[in-house]
């Protein structure tokens, strides 16, 4: 059979993976051509975590800097009880993290990180980027893959690498697993300006208030100009939906009876975005020939570990790392990138869900959480999150 080096790969999705794994290819020297269903290239207006495994792995395709540029680094993680106000543990994310980890943590607008992506592709003329474009099926030829597209054309590539979210079309066809799974929690998410933060509730810090089936996260955004709100509950009322508005009568029901550092926040928010939360179990063979997937198309995840970008991004590293040391044989570095990748992101979808159950505790359950993590010392919080940052 030919080899075709000469085609481009195709990435179908636009989203921080998808663009991830463009700009990772492009800056080993591969060209690239990204299809996107949407009108233009955008994240929406929510605010996200960056444990140091992100830096780790970006830094290795120049990009740490960037993503650092708008970001936040606040200088400590805190979780409090919602009903008593009680600290449950603190970890400080000064210095002594910095060693440790060799990394920052940070957090950053979505529509950052995406940017930050978006532009390392837009500045590479190795990667043309063509939004409105649908991929609705693909054909591994064993020596190029074609992908149709929903206006009919079929393009051919060197490989495809789908990139299109949890409920991704690519996935369907490789491992046909159904829906993703329905979690039962919802999220309402809110961005506010700094101005609208009365000065006695603003923290620096990353708060996250745990409370019966619900938790509540806040911290800034873009230097501290905005300021991000998460309020997360157990709900049985919808069962699918991505990014439309929130109920604001369940909201309330739910954090009924919380502490007023938490419902005065609650208080300032007009509109609330809502997303209901979906994973997937593990799988590992989600390479297939000239075919792979990766981020959320790949190993979709509960946000409970604030790792969904992060594992993207150092999916699209690793891969075009292996890609790069094997570019004759690409079902070759498609299963060695899968290969490494299917252990550490599988783990995160298991204990996304288990620090789900965690944060929502109550009882019983809420006591052995107080009893486990009040009092640790610094360097105990440090290594208990070692697998995840350590890793990359
Ligand atoms: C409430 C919440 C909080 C989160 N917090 C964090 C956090 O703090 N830290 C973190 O690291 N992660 C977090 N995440 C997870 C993170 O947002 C996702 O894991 C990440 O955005 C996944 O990126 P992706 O590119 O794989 O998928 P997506 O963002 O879903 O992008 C897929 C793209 O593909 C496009 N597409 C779909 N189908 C097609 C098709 N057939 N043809 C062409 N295009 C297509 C879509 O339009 C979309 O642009 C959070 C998620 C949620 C829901």
């Amino acid at each position: 059979m030919t080899a075709t080096p000469d085609l481009p790969f195709l990435v179908a999705g636009g989203g921080i993976g998808g663009l991830a794994a463009a700009c990772a290819l492009a800056r080993k020297g591969f060209p690239v051509r990204l299809f996107e269903q949407a009108p233009e290239f955008k994240e929406l207006g929510a605010g996200i975590q960056l444990g140091p495994n992100i830096f780790r792995a970006i830094e290795r395709i120049g990009l740490k800097a960037d993503l650092l540029r708008d970001a936040w680094v606040p200088p400590g993680l805190e979780m409090r009880d919602a009903l008593t106000g009680e600290e449950i543990t603190a970890i400080a994310l000064g210095e002594p993290f910095l060693k440790r980890f060799g990394q920052p943590y940070a957090v950053t607008h979505r529509a950052d990180i995406h940017g930050v992506y978006l532009d390392a592709c837009q500045g590479n003329n190795l990667v043309t980027l063509e939004n409105n474009r649908k991929v609705e099926d693909f054909t591994d030829h064993g020596n190029a893959v074609s992908v149709r597209l929903d206006d009919g054309e079929d393009v051919r590539g060197r490989a495809l690498i789908g990139c299109d979210g949890v409920w991704s079309r690519i996935r369907g066809k490789i491992i046909g697993d159904g829906a993703p799974r329905v979690s039962g929690h919802i999220a309402y998410r809110a961005v506010l300006k700094r101005a609208d933060v009365p000065d006695d509730l603003w923290r620096a810090d990353v708060v996250l208030w745990a409370g019966p089936k619900t938790h509540f996260v806040h911290y800034p955004l873009r230097r501290g100009a905005l300021y991000n709100l998460v309020a997360v509950f157990h709900s049985d009322r919808y069962v699918e939906g991505w990014n439309t508005e929130g109920d604001p009568e369940e909201l309330w029901k739910r954090f009924r009876g919380q502490r007023p550092e938490v419902l005065r926040l609650l208080e300032r928010i007009e509109t609330w975005r809502m997303w209901v939360l979906c994973d997937r179990e593990p799988v590992k063979n989600w390479s297939q020939g000239r075919v792979t997937l990766l981020g959320d198309a790949a190993h979709p995840m509960l946000q409970y570990l604030a790792q969904g970008a992060c594992m993207a991004s150092e999916d699209a590293v690793c891969l075009a790392e292996k890609v790069a040391a094997t570019p004759e044989d690409l079902p070759g570095a498609f299963k060695r990138y899968e290969q490494q990748r299917y252990l550490r992101t599988g783990r995160v979808q298991i204990m996304a869900r288990v620090y789900g159950e965690f944060y929502h505790a109550s009882g019983v359950a809420a006591e052995l959480r107080y009893q486990a993590l009040h009092g640790r010392a610094r360097e105990q919080s440090y290594e208990s999150m070692a697998w995840l940052y350590d890793g990359m």
